[in-house]
């Protein structure tokens, strides 16, 4: 998620550039593969870059379908995430003379000499907070059968034979040594 803030720290400070980013699915080589590290499948951004005095305040919404699995069914499942960013940035070159500029404060995000803001950490650590910790393939998933396992979504289930297994191994024993007398 390259943005590139060269042209808009040339107008007054206030002005804003709003950035549309839509990609789906997520190019492996592209520049926004670093989402992809966080589960993302798709992602839809909207945000504004704003000319500061400082540098470039980002704000935007991502929405983003995220590969998980079902905690209830096991299935593999994309889950749909939203989430509200904001990150000011500080200019570190003067993009009209390319003087230095004064230092940012420490762990402040930088803009460097190439005046692009790559804001895939920011996006990947908002979706990561706001995945779900168990996911669900839809909201009503109705999960596995407790006792053998079967996917209860597929339709009606119903075990007929409600002895426990073990019992039932008891059952041939007794049978076997019913034979031998
Ligand atoms: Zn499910
Ligand atoms: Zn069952």
């Amino acid at each position: 998620m390259l943005v590139v803030v060269s042209s808009l720290l040339r107008q007054a400070v206030g002005t804003r550039i709003r950035f549309e980013i839509s990609e789906s699915p997520i190019a492996p080589g592209g520049e926004n593969a670093g989402l992809i590290a966080s589960g993302a499948h798709s992602v839809d951004a909207t945000l504004d870059a704003i000319h500061t005095d400082p540098g470039v305040l980002v704000e935007g919404t991502a929405t983003a379908l995220i590969k998980g699995q079902c905690s209830r069914c096991l299935k593999d499942c994309l889950t749909r995430v939203h989430t509200e960013f904001a990150e000011q940035y500080y200019a570190t070159v003067d993009v009209v003379n390319g003087a230095p500029r004064l230092d940012p404060p420490a762990e402040a995000q930088t803009i460097g000499s190439d005046f692009r803001i790559d804001l895939t950490p920011l996006v990947a650590e908002e979706l990561i907070l706001a995945t779900p910790f168990a996911p669900l393939c839809r909201a009503d998933c109705k999960g596995l059968c407790l006792a053998c396992g079967a996917d209860l979504n597929l339709g009606p289930h119903a075990h007929e034979d409600r002895t426990d297994p073990r019992w039932k191994k008891l059952g041939t024993l007794e049978g076997f040594h019913a034979d031998r007398e």
